[in-house]
C-alpha cells in the first residue's frame, strides 16, 4: 500500500504539470490517500461525489495509462468519496466486532489496531521514557503491573502511536488475544446506536468479551453522561477480572472536565504517565527513524536538511512527519537535490514566513554561540556577557563577525544576542577581526575553522 501511495504521489506530480493548475487543484491536488487494493482496483478517496465526477471524466482514463508504466499487473484506479470509504469501514468493523465469525476453524477479531504502530518504530528520548518503559512494562504483564495505565499529552506526541504499540506487542504474543483499540467518540456512537435500538445485551456482548481495551482520547466523553455511566461499568467488570486497560488523554485524570468523578479516579489507580514535546535532538533522532521507513538510503538527505525541518518543527511529531515527507516528494517529483535551500521552498506554505525564518535563525544563532565558546572553552554566557577580559572579549567579536558573515543581519540585531549591545560595539568588533584577518595568521585559522563548525561551508 505504502508503494501504491508512491506511485500515485508520483503521478500526481505529473499530473500537476500536464494539465491546467486551476483544475488540478480542484480535483486531483487533495487525493492523498488510497482506501484499499482490492482485485486489481486501487481506490483512491476523494473528498466528495463531484470531485469523484470531474476526476473520472477528465483523468481516469491518463491515470490509468501512466499506472501502466509503474505496476506489471493489470491494476486501475477507482475512485471512492470519503462518505463511501467510511460507511463502508464501519460496515465491516461493526460485522467484525459483534460477530466473532468461525474462519478455517479460527475465530478472528478485528482489533482495529495499525500494524506500523509498533515498539520498534517509536523513538524514546527524555520526554516519553516513562511512558515508553511503562508501555512495555504492561505489555509484558497486561492486567499485572499498572491497570489502567493513563497516558495524557498534548496532540501529536505519540499517545496512540504508543497505546497501539501495546496492543501490537500483546498480539504478536499471542495472535488470540482479544484486543479492542477504540476511540472514545467511537465507543459514544457505538452506545448511542444500540441504545437507541435497546440492544444492550449485543453492546456488552461487544465490550466485555475483550482482554485489553485501549481507549484513545478519553476526554471526548466529556458531557455525554450516559455513555459516561456505561464505561464505567464496563470499566469495573474488565478490571475486577484483571483485563488490561489503557487509556489516553490530552490531559491528566484529574484535569478533566465534565467527566463523572467516579470514572476519572478510578483512572488514577493504576500508573498515570505524561510525554512532553521532544526536544531537538530527539526531533531528529524521529526523523531518521521516519526517513528509513521511506527510503532505504539513510544518506539520500545530508543531516543538515534533517536538522532545518527538526529546528522549525517542535511542536509536534506529526506535523514533523509530514513536513519530511513533503521535502522528500517535492524533491523527488521535481528531481531537486535534498538541500536546505530546497527543504525550505517545499515547506514554504506549511511555515508561517516570519515564523519560519526568525525560529531557524534563532536557533541557528544559539547553536553558533554554543560552538565558539566549545571552542574557546569558555561558557556561552561568558560570551555574550560585557565581561572584558581578553578570553571573553577576544571570542566574542569573533563571534560577532561570524554571524554577520554568514547571516548577514542588521548589526543592531546582532547586538541582541550578546547581552543588548548596541550596534556601534557590534559593527567595531566586526570590523576589527575584518581587519585582523588580513595580517593574523591564527585569527584566520580560528575563523575558518569555526566558519566550518558552524555550517558555512
Ligand atoms: P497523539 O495520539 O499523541 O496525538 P500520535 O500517536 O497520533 O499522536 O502520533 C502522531 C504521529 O507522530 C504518528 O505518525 C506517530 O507515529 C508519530 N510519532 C509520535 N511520537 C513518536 C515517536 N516517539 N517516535 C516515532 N514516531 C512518533
Ligand atoms: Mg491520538
Amino acid at each position: 500500500m505504502d508503494n501504491q501511495l508512491h506511485i500515485w504521489n508520483e503521478i500526481k506530480s505529473r499530473l500537476s504539470l500536464a494539465y491546467e493548475e486551476q483544475s488540478y487543484k480542484e480535483t486531483i491536488e487533495s487525493i492523498d490517500s488510497i482506501f484499499k487494493v482490492s482485485n486489481n482496483y486501487i481506490y483512491l478517496i476523494v473528498d466528495n461525489d463531484f470531485v469523484k465526477k470531474r476526476v473520472e471524466m477528465l483523468y481516469l482514463n491518463k491515470m490509468n495509462r501512466m499506472l501502466e508504466g509503474y505496476v506489471e499487473e493489470t491494476f486501475k484506479y477507482r475512485l471512492i468519496t470519503r462518505e463511501q470509504a467510511e460507511v463502508e469501514l464501519a460496515d465491516q468493523k461493526r460485522y467484525a466486532v459483534n460477530q466473532p465469525e468461525t474462519l478455517f476453524g479460527q475465530e478472528t477479531f478485528t482489533s482495529n489496531l495499525n500494524p506500523g504502530y509498533d515498539f520498534n518504530s517509536f523513538v524514546v528520548g527524555t520526554s516519553n521514557r516513562l511512558a515508553y518503559t511503562s508501555a512495555i512494562k504492561i505489555a509484558d504483564q497486561p492486567g499485572i503491573v499498572a491497570n489502567p495505565l493513563y497516558i495524557f499529552g498534548d496532540v501529536g506526541l505519540g499517545k496512540t502511536h504508543l497505546m497501539q504499540a501495546v496492543g501490537n506487542y500483546i498480539l504478536e504474543g499471542d495472535i488470540h488475544t482479544r484486543v479492542l483499540y477504540i476511540k472514545a467518540d467511537e465507543f459514544v456512537e457505538e452506545y448511542v446506536r444500540l441504545a437507541s435500538k435497546k440492544r444492550y445485551d449485543e453492546f456488552n456482548d461487544q465490550f466485555r468479551n475483550i482482554d485489553v481495551l485501549l481507549v484513545d482520547d478519553i476526554q471526548f466523553l466529556a458531557k455525554k453522561e450516559k455513555s459516561q455511566g456505561e464505561f464505567f461499568k464496563l470499566f469495573e467488570y474488565l478490571h475486577g477480572k484483571k483485563k488490561q486497560i489503557v487509556i489516553t488523554s490530552d490531559r491528566s485524570a484529574s484535569e478533566l472536565a465534565d467527566i463523572m468523578s467516579r470514572l476519572t479516579s478510578r483512572f488514577l489507580w493504576g500508573v498515570s504517565v505524561d510525554i512532553n514535546r521532544p526536544d531537538l535532538e530527539h526531533r531528529i533522532k524521529i526523523l531518521e527513524k521516519k526517513l528509513l521507513a521511506e527510503v532505504s538510503d539513510r544518506d539520500l538527505i545530508p543531516l543538515k536538511v534533517l536538522e532545518y525541518i527538526a529546528s522549525v518543527f517542535d511542536n509536534n511529531v506529526r506535523e514533523l512527519e509530514g513536513a519530511l515527507k513533503r521535502v522528500l516528494f517535492f524533491c523527488t517529483a521535481f528531481g531537486y537535490d535534498f538541500t536546505v535551500k530546497n527543504a525550505e521552498l517545499a515547506l514554504e506554505s506549511l511555515i508561517t514566513p516570519k515564523e519560519n525564518h526568525k525560529d531557524f535563525l534563532k536557533k541557528q544563532i544559539t547553536n553558533l554561540l554554543s560552538v565558539v565558546s566549545d571552542y574557546y572553552k569558555i561558557s556561552t554566557s561568558d560570551l555574550i556577557s560585557k565581561k572584558r577580559s581578553r578570553n571573553f572579549l577576544y571570542p566574542r567579536q569573533v563571534a560577532m563577525y561570524l554571524v554577520k558573515t554568514i547571516y548577514d543581519i542588521p548589526y543592531k540585531k546582532i547586538g541582541l544576542y550578546f547581552g543588548n549591545r548596541d550596534h556601534s560595539t557590534v559593527m567595531h568588533s566586526v570590523e576589527k577581526i575584518a581587519n585582523d584577518l588580513q595580517h593574523d595568521r591564527h585569527i584566520k585559522i580560528d575563523v575558518e575553522k569555526l566558519s566550518i563548525k558552524c555550517g558555512e561551508n
